[in-house]
């Protein structure tokens, strides 16, 4: 089957006939119809993470497509089922996390395309405890986004605790922002939007965005305490450590600050405006396969829907120049021929 391969960090994926993975017990074997492109894809790809994945390894983990054979022991997927291949590829099921609903932060789990090879491969291996039904009526290419940017916006915003009717901030409108804008709509909050790009900021308005702010031109801080007198909820996508600050600062008291961008490094953290506004300031990780679901259901149902353009699985190492470069609107999903 064709895959590509990431054999070096830092040098394009290498694009390759390896050989057709064989279910094993409790596992399927996905065809793959279509795939996103994350931003994760490219960190991996380039070791840019504390925690590496082991090379070679096939990327990829907004994978949907339709299950073409079952390992022993499976009975909840079948031959035939649209499914999803994403982030979390498995979870132990026994430990205080995944007992206590919070699976993504199980030590034992496993991710697709970072610790198993993932879905940039016309065939790819899934748990079928993880492989998420996708809905009737949702295509493939409009699936796969929601399988990581949707469910860990969606999830993100959750974890403000923002009510309808609160502002959020979204800072970062790629393919992550760009879908959390439309979450974040479709719960009743108000948006603000962050980003270095005119282009991506015309996309967040056109979404729902009622404030945007071109950070090469003026102060997201400024702007959003002088504009609406800051904001109870942000989330930061955006890849650059500078944005984590203003994440924190677009805040009113009180407010909360979900981070989910992970760019290699730190950011210098205001103690005393931490302290006296009382800020929360959280990490979040995708999601559990629940948010997943509820993810999916909101694009099933037309609430939100990726901005984006495919690409042929041969193009990727141009579409992941196009995402370390900021030029992708977004997101671009690859299709496999044949
Ligand atoms: P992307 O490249 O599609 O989008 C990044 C956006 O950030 C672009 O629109 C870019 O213009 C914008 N940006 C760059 N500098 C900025 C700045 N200073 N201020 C505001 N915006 C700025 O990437 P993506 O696929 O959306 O992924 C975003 C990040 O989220 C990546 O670091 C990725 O690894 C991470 N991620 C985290 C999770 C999680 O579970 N926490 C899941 C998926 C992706
Ligand atoms: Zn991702
Ligand atoms: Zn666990």
């Amino acid at each position: 089957m064709r895959a590509a391969v990431a054999r070096t960090f830092g040098s394009p994926v290498v694009l390759t006939d390896v050989p057709i993975p064989e279910p094993e017990l409790g596992e399927v074997l996905v065809r793959v119809h279509a795939s996103g492109v994350c931003h994760t894809d490219l960190h991996a790809i380039d070791g840019d993470w504390p925690v590496k994945p082991t090379l070679p390894f096939i990327p990829g983990h907004e994978g949907a497509g339709v299950v073409e054979k079952v390992g022993a022991d499976v009975s909840q997927v079948k031959v035939g089922d649209r499914v999803g291949i994403a982030w979390l590829h498995d979870a132990c099921g026994r430990c205080v996390f995944c007992l206590s609903g919070r699976e993504a932060l199980c030590p034992k789990q496993h991710n697709s395309g970072y610790s198993v090879n993932g879905s940039f491969a016309e065939l790819a291996i899934a748990r079928a405890d993880f492989a998420t039904k996708i809905p009737d009526g949702l295509g493939f290419v409009e699936a796969a986004p929601i399988l990581c940017a949707g469910v860990t916006t969606y999830k993100g915003l959750k974890q403000t605790e923002a009510r309808a009717g609160d502002w959020v901030v979204i800072s970062g409108i790629g393919g992550l922002g760009h879908l959390a804008v439309q979450y974040a709509c479709a719960m009743g909050l108000r948006v603000a939007a962050v980003d270095v790009a005119d282009d991506k900021l015309a996309l967040a308005s056109r979404l729902g965005a009622e404030l945007v702010v071109n950070v090469k031109k003026d102060d997201p801080v400024s702007v959003v305490q002088t504009k609406i007198g800051g904001a109870q909820a942000s989330l930061v996508t955006a890849v650059s450590t500078k944005a984590f600050a203003a994440g924190i600062g677009v805040l009113r008291p009180g407010g909360t600050c979900v981070l989910v961008g992970l760019p290699p490094g730190d950011f210098p953290t205001p103690i005393f405006d931490v302290v006296l506004k009382g800020l929360t300031i959280r990490g979040s990780i995708v999601g559990t396969r629940l948010d997943l679901e509820e993810a999916l259901a909101f694009a099933a149902a037309g609430k939100v829907r990726a901005t984006s353009t495919t690409q042929q699985l041969g193009q990727v190492n141009e579409v992941l120049d196009g995402l370390r470069s900021g030029r992708v609107e977004g997101r671009v999903v690859l299709t496999y021929e044949g």
